[in-house]
């Protein structure tokens, strides 16, 4: 798959804000302006509504401002956003600032690979982890999963919780929201456990997808949705992404921002300091889908309306 070059990058970046939906008024001069010179390009003005699997709103670089990038996200047609659970806390965080944007807001209630270190007890944890999953509105079990990177738990202590979480997810029917890093063979052992005796896994979403070629295809195997974020506008390390993404089928993608993190270049137009890369925002998830649609050689109509109709699937989330 060829790299987007530089020039070819900024095209993308602009025939993407086409998503703006056409006339909209907007409460942020510079997303208006970047409106009105987009509106020469057709080709998405029409575009279907977006959503972000993965935009940490209750994180501590973005919770402040949260109206203000709801706003903006949805300005340029990304129409609703998931809002991941990377401990206890934060998953309630979570919940109660969905409560405040119903329909458009989606929190998930799990623990995330990093965060099992500061979560106490295994039984405890998931005994108020289950209570917490009782609430309607967390339609998801996660974010779980094993990440083996520098720096996180040992793996002996990311095991148990990664599995009970699957294990909760299994018997409530809730789909799974699984954060996977340098743990590909471990992480498809537990999934595969889990997936031997009858009911079998829920639906399974492997979020910010940043492995292999050969891991894809095994995640594509087992039936998973593949969440994409701009980590494959990085260079170098996007490319490996870039160059396999074309195995994905339209009815398995998902795209995300995975706010704040994973910011690429021009990730904060329309914000201020647009020249910093942190911290990334949901109305960066545009420039994603183009970027996606690159990558695939498909159009970004075609990316956004299957991603758009997978997440609403996945999650349970009526149109908005
Ligand atoms: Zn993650």
């Amino acid at each position: 798959m060829q790299e987007l070059s530089g020039q070819e990058h900024h095209t993308a970046a602009r025939s993407c804000l086409a998503f703006l939906p056409a006339g909209a008024p907007s409460p942020h001069p510079s997303a208006a302006a970047q409106s009105s010179r987009s509106s020469s390009s057709t080709t998405c003005a029409a575009g279907p509504p977006l959503v972000d699997v993965d935009a940490n709103l209750c994180h501590e670089a973005l919770a402040a401002d949260a109206a203000v990038h709801i706003d903006m996200a949805r300005d340029v047609g990304v129409r609703q956003m998931v809002v991941p659970g990377s401990d206890l806390a934060d998953s309630k965080a979570a919940l109660d600032l969905a409560r405040k944007y119903p329909g458009i807001l989606y929190p998930t209630a799990g623990i995330h690979p990093y965060c099992v270190k500061d979560c106490g007890e295994l039984e405890p944890a998931m005994s108020t982890l289950a209570e917490l999953l009782a609430d309607p509105l967390f339609t998801c079990v996660g974010e779980c999963g094993l990440d083996f990177s520098e720096g996180f738990p040992e793996p002996e202590l990311q095991l148990p919780f990664f599995e009970r979480q699957v294990q909760l997810a299994v018997e409530t029917r809730k789909p799974l929201f699984l954060h996977e890093r340098l743990a590909s063979r471990p992480f498809t052992d537990v999934l595969r456990a889990a997936n031997a005796a009858p009911p079998g896994l829920p639906p399974c979403l492997v979020h910010c997808f940043t492995g292999t070629g050969s891991e894809l295809s095994v995640y594509l195997q087992m039936g998973f949705y593949i969440g994409v974020t701009g980590f494959l506008l990085k260079k170098p390390h996007g490319n490996v992404l870039r160059g396999c993404l074309q195995q994905v089928p339209l009815d398995r993608l998902m795209v995300e921002t995975d706010a704040p993190y994973l910011g690429f270049p021009g990730c904060r137009k329309g914000h201020s300091q647009p020249k910093r890369q942190y911290p990334n925002v949901p109305s960066a998830l545009p420039l994603v889908v183009q970027a996606v649609a690159d990558a695939m050689g498909v159009s970004a109509l075609d990316v956004a309306a299957h991603s758009t109709r997978n997440a609403r699937k996945f999650f349970g989330m009526p149109p908005a």
